[in-house]
């Protein structure tokens, strides 16, 4: 059976911009139930840790960089197949290739800066959600 927790992250580029609110809207009117959420900025090292799995990739310094140029808002979210319903509401990793309506349509830049940030499995989720908060952030 799938999950009911998902990790998600508003980006550098979405924060600047000054998208935060209308982000967590859409979030909220989903469906999903905030239960930690922190604005912080990552250290280029500390974002390295994060996408490690990217490590081999041609992106993977760029990644690392744009992921600290700036603060981020950190969510975990509680919701029914919180993983697989929260990458259809955020959409494609490129905004090119995103449905309408979905959070990276609107509000992604590009392949990189592309707005937010979801957990693709429930074993992950976890890992990243506890990447950033402790069990008496959650509530
Ligand atoms: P996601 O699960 O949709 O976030 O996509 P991935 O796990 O494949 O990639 C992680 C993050 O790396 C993406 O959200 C982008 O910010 C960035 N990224 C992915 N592909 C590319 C790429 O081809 N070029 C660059 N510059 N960044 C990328």
């Amino acid at each position: 059976m799938s999950g009911n927790k998902t990790f998600t992250m508003i980006k550098p580029d979405a924060v600047a911009d000054g998208n935060t609110g209308a982000i967590i809207k859409m979030i909220e009117e989903a469906g999903f139930k905030i239960i930690a959420m922190k604005k912080t900025l990552l250290t280029s090292e500390r974002a390295g840790e994060f996408y490690a799995v990217h490590k081999e990739r041609p992106f993977y310094g760029d990644l690392c960089k744009y992921m600290s140029s700036g603060p981020i808002v950190p969510m975990i979210l509680e919701k029914d197949n919180a993983v697989t319903d929260f990458r259809t509401l955020i959409g494609a990793t490129n905004p090119a290739n995103a449905d309408e309506g979905t959070i990276r349509k609107l509000f992604a830049k590009s392949i990189e800066a592309n707005a937010v940030h979801g957990s693709d499995s429930d074993e992950n989720a976890a890992i990243e959600g506890s990447f950033f908060f402790s069990e008496t952030e959650k509530f």
